[in-house]
C-alpha cells in the first residue's frame, strides 16, 4: 500500500512483515504463490500464529482477543497478508459474525464465542442465500418458531461455502411470517451437528468443493442461540453485509498476483526470447499496473476520507466492481502465462501450479457474484452516486 503513513504506520507495518517474514510457514506461502486457495488448516494453523499477537481479530477490543488496531493498521496488515501472500483471518468469524457479536449479542455469546471465533476453535459458515432469495434476501423463507426454549427450524440454505468443514452456521431465518417481510427475520447461531441438518456438495466450475447445501428439518435451535432481538435480524444483517464490503478492493492480492505474473513472465521463454520482452506483453503489464494504481487511489480516498465513507454503500460498490474485474483479468493473463511455460519451456520445475492457475481463474469468475452481483453494485452505484 502506497498511501502517505505516518512514523508510527511505517514501524507498524515494518513490525507486520517482520512478522510473517518469521512466523509464516513457507509450505504454506508456497502453495499459496503458485495459486491455490488455502486450505482449512492451513488458515487453522496461520490464523492461531496470528491470534497470538491479537492479529486474528485485528480490530475487536482485546478483551476477546483482539488488539483494537485503528482503521489504517488493519488495511496495512491485511494488504501484507495477501502480498506475502498468507491466508487472510476466516472472514465468516472475523470481518462477519465477531462484529455482529459485538454489537447485538449478550454478555454470554460474547464471553463464550468470541475468543473461540479468533483462535479459530469453530468454524462458522453463512447461511443467508436460499433458493430464490439471494439478490433478494428478504425473500427468505427458512421458518424458525418458537416452541419454548428453542426454535424449530425448516428450510434449506444454498451456495454455503465451507459448511461441509465447518461446526456452526450462523443463519437468517423467519421467526414471524406475518410481518412486513424485513421485520420478520431473526439471526440465529446453529450447532451444525445438530439433529435434523443435513450438508450436501455443490461442484463449482474449477471442480472443487467449496459450496454445500443445506436442509434444515426440525432443528431444534436454544432460544439463547438468538443473536439480538427477534426480528432484528435484518438489521444485524445489514451491518454485517457494510462490515464484509471493508478491505473489499483485495488491492494487495491483485498487487501479489501481478507481482506473480512479472515473476512467470521473466523466467518463461519463447524460443530464444523471454516472455518478459514482448511488447504487447509489456503493454498490458504496465496497464494492469496502471489500474492497480487507480484502485489503491480510490481506496484511499474511501478510508481517509470521512464523507466518502458516508457514501457507503455506493462507494464501497465502486471498489467491489473494479476489485473483482482487475482479479478476474489478472487471473486470465496468469492462465496464458503459465500456458506459454508448459508449450515452451524446458524446465519442467518452472510449470509447477498451472493446473492451479487455471482453477483460481475458473473460480475467480465467481467474485462477480458473491458478497452481491456485479449488476446489484451497479446499480448501488446508479442509484447513490449518480443521483
Ligand atoms: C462462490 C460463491 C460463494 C458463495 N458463498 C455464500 C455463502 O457462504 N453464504 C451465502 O449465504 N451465500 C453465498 N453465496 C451466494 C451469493 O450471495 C448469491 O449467489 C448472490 O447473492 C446472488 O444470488 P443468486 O445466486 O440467488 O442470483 P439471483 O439473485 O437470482 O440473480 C441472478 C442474476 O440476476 C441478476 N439480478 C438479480 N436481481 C437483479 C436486479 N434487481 N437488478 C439487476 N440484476 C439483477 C443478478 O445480478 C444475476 O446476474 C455464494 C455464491 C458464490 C458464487
Amino acid at each position: 500500500m502506497n498511501l502517505d503513513l505516518t512514523t508510527e504506520q511505517s514501524a507498524f507495518r515494518d513490525e507486520v512483515r517482520a512478522f510473517i517474514r518469521e512466523r509464516l510457514p513457507q509450505d504454506i506461502r508456497e502453495r499459496l504463490r503458485q495459486g491455490y486457495l488455502p486450505r482449512k488448516q492451513d488458515t487453522v494453523r496461520w490464523q492461531r500464529i496470528l491470534a497470538e499477537r491479537g492479529w486474528a481479530a485485528p480490530h475487536w477490543p482485546r478483551a476477546y482477543g483482539g488488539a483494537e488496531l485503528g482503521q489504517i493498521e488493519r488495511i496495512i496488515l491485511l494488504d501484507e497478508l495477501q502480498r506475502a501472500p498468507a491466508p487472510v483471518p476466516q472472514v465468516f468469524n472475523i470481518n462477519m459474525l465477531g462484529p455482529v457479536l459485538l454489537k447485538f449479542g449478550s454478555e454470554r455469546q460474547k464471553a463464550w464465542f468470541l475468543p473461540r471465533l479468533a483462535n479459530l476453535d469453530l468454524w462458522f459458515c453463512q447461511g443467508f442465500s436460499e433458493p430464490g432469495a439471494g439478490s433478494d434476501l428478504a425473500a427468505l423463507r427458512t421458518l424458525a418458531r418458537r416452541e419454548g426454549e428453542h426454535y424449530v427450524v425448516n428450510g434449506q440454505k444454498i451456495w454455503t461455502s465451507t459448511a461441509h468443514v465447518a461446526d456452526w452456521m450462523f443463519a437468517l431465518v423467519r421467526t414471524d411470517a406475518q410481518a412486513q417481510r424485513h421485520r420478520g427475520i431473526s439471526f440465529l447461531l446453529i450447532d451444525l451437528k445438530t439433529p435434523g441438518v443435513t450438508v450436501r456438495p455443490i461442484r463449482s466450475i474449477d471442480g472443487a468443493h467449496h459450496l454445500n447445501e443445506i436442509f434444515l428439518q426440525d432443528v431444534r435451535v436454544p432460544v439463547e442461540n438468538l443473536v439480538g432481538e427477534e426480528g432484528q435480524g435484518w438489521e444485524c444483517a445489514r451491518f454485517l453485509l457494510a462490515n464484509e464490503r471493508s478491505g473489499i478492493a483485495n488491492v494487495g492480492a491483485c498487487r501479489e498476483r501481478l507481482a506473480y505474473a512479472r515473476e512467470l513472465a521473466a523466467r518463461t521463454r519463447r524460443g530464444r526470447h523471454r516472455l518478459a520482452d514482448d511488447p504487447h506483453l509489456r503493454h498490458e503489464l504496465a496497464l494492469l499496473d496502471a489500474e492497480l494504481r487507480a484502485l489503491e487511489v480510490t481506496n484511499q480516498r474511501f478510508l481517509l476520507t470521512p464523507s466518502a465513507q458516508a457514501a457507503m454503500p455506493a462507494f464501497a460498490s465502486v471498489l467491489k466492481l473494479r476489485g473483482t474485474a482487475l482479479q478476474q483479468q489478472l487471473h486470465g493473463l496468469l492462465v496464458r502465462l503459465g500456458g506459454a511455460g508448459v508449450r515452451e519451456h524446458v524446465d519442467d520445475e518452472d510449470v509447477d501450479g498451472i493446473p492451479h492457475l487455471v482453477e483460481r481463474y475458473l473460480f475467480a469468475r465467481a467474485g462477480s457474484i458473491y458478497g452481491g452481483t456485479s449488476e446489484i453494485q451497479r446499480d448501488l452505484v446508479a442509484k447513490t452516486l449518480l443521483g
